[in-house]
């Protein structure tokens, strides 16, 4: 097994709140990573530590060996690391080919002219939005906007990619079709960690899963045992 991301013992204070407190993990080469917790517990902020868009208090965060914690969010994007948000960022006046063009900028070896163009309507292929590039972004249904959104981040070549509750808010159907979307995306070996309110998606996506409450860990583990642990169960209950 080949550690991709290695937290060490991470901290973020916000005032008087530890929101991250003391959090260790590794996410191994080609995993996908569920982390869990109650409303307030800090996965968010975990997620905007490792990608940069807030500073650590404390602790050290690697990716492949490289330490990343400290960088600003643009070097960590172009080191490997990707991200979706939980609420939908477009650029609603471009077209859809124009959103995904605008990401491969971020890529260690950014992409321009017809290279970029190539390369997002593959990267639009793989995300179910083949030949749908010349279509403006404001027009997309939900789906197909989370779509364009993932298009986007992986337009990076991340070597991670961070999903913030990419799943929520898609009807039954589309459950499935984003399910097995991340399902492609790893059997072609994309490291994931993911943050996802949906417990049918985690158990169909994520064999280990972290969990975290008040800042932070209280599991680590195969996601069904994490599931049934009791610290687990009683922390969903506010116990
Ligand atoms: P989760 O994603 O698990 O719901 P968050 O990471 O969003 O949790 O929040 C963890 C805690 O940190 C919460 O108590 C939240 O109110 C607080 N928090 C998050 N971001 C900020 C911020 N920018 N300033 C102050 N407090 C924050």
């Amino acid at each position: 097994m080949t550690v991709l991301l290695q937290v060490d013992g991470l901290k973020k204070q916000f005032g008087g709140l530890m929101a991250v407190n003391d959090l260790s993990f590794t996410v191994a080469e080609g995993e996908i990573l569920a982390l869990l917790g109650p409303n307030g517990s800090g996965k968010t902020t975990v997620m905007n530590l490792i990608s940069g868009a807030l500073p650590a208090t404390a602790g050290r965060i690697q990716l492949d060996g490289v330490q990343i914690s400290g960088l600003p969010a643009h070097r960590i994007a172009r080191l490997g690391v990707a991200r979706t948000f939980q609420l939908v960022r477009i650029l609603p006046s471009l077209t859809v080919a124009e959103n995904v063009i605008a990401a491969l900028a971020f890529r260690a070896q950014p992409l321009w002219g017809d290279d970029a163009a190539r390369a997002a309507e593959a990267l639009l292929a793989e995300v179910g939005l083949a030949g749908r590039g010349g279509e403006y972004a404001a027009d997309l249904t939900y789906i197909d906007q989370k779509r364009m959104e993932l298009a986007r981040a992986l337009g990076a070549a991340p070597k991670l990619l961070l999903l913030d509750e990419w799943l929520s808010g898609l009807n039954p159907t589309e459950l499935r079709v984003g399910i097995a979307l991340i399902l492609s995306l790893k059997a072609r070996g994309m490291t994931i960690m993911l943050v996802e309110h949906i417990m049918e998606a985690v158990r169909a996506l994520c064999p280990r899963t972290v969990v975290m409450n008040a800042g932070r860990k209280i599991a680590d583990g195969p996601t069904n045992d994490v599931l049934a642990d009791p610290a687990v169960v009683a922390a969903y209950l506010g116990g």
